[in-house]
């Protein structure tokens, strides 16, 4: 194999898992793969390519002989095992919230801030989920007619908390079914047939540290310090699938149609919009997919330089895995990243 020897540290997690699929999918250039992950998984084989891999357990050693790490084992794991790789000459990309807001870290998202990514110091932060869709879909549109507010809902699916979610989505869905008690465990209250307005903790503020994510993630993102954005998160009984609802309020006024010409030439995005035959994204469609998909534009009746539209995208692979390896694949493209 010839490329880069990399290491996906927390292998056997959903995330985990979606990147080895996605580095077979897109033909990375490998010259080795190491599988990390707790001492629970160690000698677990997992298949990439034609090739089974054994899963090893993460330690200091493990980043002896890796160019690039790939985490998605939690801040935690993060924390402790980035600094440790990096200081060896690894590039870490970590999917975690560890460094997101650390002013040595760039947070990157490739069809917006790739430049950013040229000035790491050894480790770059993947975005959250929710917020790598919703700027994948601002930044286009800042370009041409810069933005004033922002204000989002959003519909999160269960897969953005882990494997355990949704096995706890499937089980609670059969007990409902059933007539039987539901016991919730990863969540405070039953996710099956409901909605959970909480998403990571509850801040001083009233918001919670998912919402607060989403906006200063945002600004950081698109080198906005000022915009001014208010976010709303919901956890929704959706197993793959991020779903957005966005107001945007511009400086100058702004058309449906010119938003949705802008859009269908930005990288990265697919424009579904035809309410006449109830052309939208929807979450079911978008899953396994690798684009941001936008629809349901509009004007904001409410207010002349207003648009309200939906974004959708998989939040397992733009939102999580697929931009971390669209990152070293960028970086590759430009010589920021070697062998
Ligand atoms: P997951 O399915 O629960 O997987 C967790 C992974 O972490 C497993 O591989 C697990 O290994 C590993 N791990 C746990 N403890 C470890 C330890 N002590 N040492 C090494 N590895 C350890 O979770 P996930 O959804 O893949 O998410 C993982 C990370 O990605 C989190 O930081 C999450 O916030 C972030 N993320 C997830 C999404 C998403 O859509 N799911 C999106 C953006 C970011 P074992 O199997 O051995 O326990």
């Amino acid at each position: 194999m010839n490329g880069l020897r990399v290491a996906i540290v927390g292998a056997t997690g959903l995330v985990g898992q979606e990147f080895i699929k996605i580095l077979a999918q897109r033909n990375f250039p490998l010259k080795s793969l190491s599988l990390l992950a707790s001492d629970r998984s160690a000698g677990k084989k997992l298949w990439f390519k034609e090739q089974e891999l054994q899963v090893q357990e993460t330690s200091s050693d493990s980043f002896n002989d890796v160019d690039l790490a790939l985490f998605s084992a939690g801040a935690e794991i993060s924390r402790h095992f980035s600094p440790i790789a990096a200081q060896k000459g690894v590039l870490v990309i970590d999917n975690s919230a560890a460094f997101r807001m650390e002013t040595n870290v760039p947070l990157v998202v490739p069809e917006v801030n790739i430049e950013d990514a040229k000035d790491h110091h050894g480790i770059i932060a993947n975005p959250n989920c929710s917020t790598i869709q919703m700027a994948v879909v601002l930044a286009p549109l800042n370009r041409v007619n810069p933005i004033k507010r922002v204000i989002v809902s959003t519909y999160q699916a269960v897969s953005g908390t882990g494997s355990a979610a949704l096995e706890a989505l499937t089980e609670q869905s059969r007990s409902v079914l059933d007539g039987q008690a539901v016991i919730p465990h990863v969540y405070p209250h039953q996710i099956a047939f409901n909605l959970l307005p909480e998403i990571d903790i509850f801040l001083d503020t009233g918001y919670t540290k998912e919402e607060w994510k989403m906006m200063v993630e945002t600004r950081k993102i698109m080198h906005l310090p000022k915009l001014a954005l208010s976010a709303t998160c919901v956890r929704v009984p959706v197993f793959v699938g991020h779903s957005e609802s966005v107001n945007i309020e511009f400086e100058r006024p702004v058309s449906a149609d010119d938003a949705r010409v802008i859009l269908a030439k930005a990288p990265g995005i697919r424009v579904l919009d035809d309410p006449t035959v109830s052309l939208y994204p929807h979450p079911w469609m978008v899953a396994g997919t690798d684009e941001t998909y936008v629809g349901r534009i509009r004007q904001d009746s409410s207010h002349a330089n207003g648009l309200n539209m939906w974004i959708v995208a998989d939040n397992v692979r733009k939102g999580a895995a697929l931009n971390a390896i669209q990152i070293a694949e960028e970086m590759l493209r430009y010589g920021w990243l070697r062998a």
